[in-house]
Formats: structure tokens, sequence, C-alpha cells
């Protein structure tokens, strides 16, 4: 177990031995260590692992297309249900940030990758997917700009002219993205549009009130968390909208409904 640099044949023959010999082989996605310097070219190193993926009921890994199941088991405790597991020896890429030493933390080397997980693990802060989104505006500038100052002039007097344009696009861009960042942790009155001021959630303190909110469409109406500016925004403009009562105890950051 754990993770192994390979280099030679012989640095995996100890991971493999006593495997099965059908136990299946996956590429992972290349990853950067935390530190490490994306933009160079040394430092990377195949990685081996063994570990366990989802599986189909007849034991495949699970895809998108082919999802896994739950499988019955038998526990102490009497029969349990977990996921179903493939074991799988994954290889991958992985720039390392102290060489021939693989470190605890690393994400993926592509920055799309990076920002569909900083969307899919959304847990209210944007913060991370704002600063990825800048960074790349910012990379691909640099890019356009180096190839406008290729040596081998590749572009005609007129496309340099556009593409100048298209650099100051992307640091628009960057710099949309930038002030998009006062607003990445907000509170749930104003992400869901309860309330717009175009002002930011007061910082860190998103879930500090529960608001309870008429609902016509919801016998009982409903509630959510907010800032205290933007809650007390919410029961000056929202026609029967309430502090509750307990705001020490509000905050789970989750809608809920009475
Ligand atoms: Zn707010």
């Amino acid at each position: 177990m754990g993770s192994h640099i390979i280099g030679t044949t012989g640095d995996l023959a100890p991971v493999v031995n006593g495997m099965d010999p059908a136990t299946p082989v996956v590429m992972n996605e290349p990853t950067v260590e935390l530190g490490a310097d994306p933009n160079r070219d040394d430092g990377w190193a195949i990685i081996a692992e063994t570990t366990v993926l989802p599986a189909t009921a007849d034991g495949q890994i699970a895809t998108r297309d082919d999802p896994a199941v739950i499988v019955n088991y038998l526990s102490p405790e009497g029969v349990s249900r977990r996921l179903a597991g493939v074991h799988v020896l994954q290889l991958s890429l992985r720039q390392l940030l102290v060489p021939g030493v693989v470190g605890p933390e690393a994400l993926p080397a592509d920055p799309r990758s990076r920002r569909r997980d900083a969307l899919d693990t959304y847990d209210g802060d944007m913060s991370r997917w704002l600063l990825e989104l800048r960074a790349e505006f910012e990379t691909l500038a640099e890019e356009v700009q180096a190839a406008l100052d290729a040596e081998h002039q590749p572009f005609s007097p007129g496309t340099v002219r556009h593409l100048r344009r298209a650099i100051e696009a992307l640091r628009e861009g960057k710099q949309g993205a930038d002030a998009a960042l006062a607003f990445a942790d907000t509170c749930n009155l104003a992400r869901l549009a309860y309330v717009d001021n175009g002002q930011p959630c007061d910082t860190g303190r998103v879930h500090d009130v529960m608001v309870y909110l008429p609902d016509p469409h919801l016998a009982g109406g409903s509630q959510e968390s907010g800032c205290r500016s933007h809650a007390t925004l919410a029961v000056n403009t929202i026609l029967g909208a309430e502090l509750r009562c307990d705001e020490d105890g509000a905050g789970n950051g989750h809608p809920s409904r009475w």
C-alpha cells in the first residue's frame, strides 16, 4: 500500500508482488503537489499506488454510464451495506515538491479539472474557483503575448491588432474575476437573490442570522441563513420577512423548511 515512485521495472516489482494478475491497471490524471511549480518541466515522477475504485454489479470499474452498486455484507454488527469496490493498480504523473519524496497532498495539474473540483465540491465559498479562473485568464493572456513576441513572427500586422484586443479582453476578464472575489463567500439570502444590493456579505458571517421568508407555494414559508446586513435588507424589503428569534442557533448553512 502507499504511493511508490516508479523509475525502473524493479521499483514496480514490490508493488505488484502478490497481487492478483487480473488486477486492472488504470491511469489517473496528472497532479501537482502543493508548493511545486506547475510551470517548470522538472520534478515529474510516475507514481504507482494500489487503491479501491467504486465497482459495478459484475465487479468492473464503475463509470458514469455504468454506476457503482451498493452491496450487502456480513459484519460483526450483522448485515451491513457498502459501496462495491474493485482493487486496482493506479498509475499517475505527479510533480513532486521534494525530489524522491511523495508529498501528502496534490491537486490536478489541469486547471479545468481543478475548477470542476471547486465547483463540484461547493461549500458556499467560490473563492477557489474564482482564483483558478483569474489565473487562467492571466495564463492565456501571457500565452497570446508570447505568440506575438515569437521570433519567427507568425502573424500578420492585422492579426496582431486583433490578438492585442484579445489580450485586453483577457486582462479585463481577470479584473472581473478579481472583483467577483469579494462576493465569493456569499450568504444564502444574496446567493438565492432574495436581496441584491450589489454589496458583498459581512466577511465570515454569512450564516449569522436566520430569516423567515413567506412563500405563496409553501404553507408556513421557508427560512434562509444570511449575513446580518443582507438579513436586515431582506426584512426591510420583502413583505412578511422576519428575523428569527433564536439568532444564536442559526447557521447550519442549509436551507430548511418549516
Ligand atoms: Zn449576505
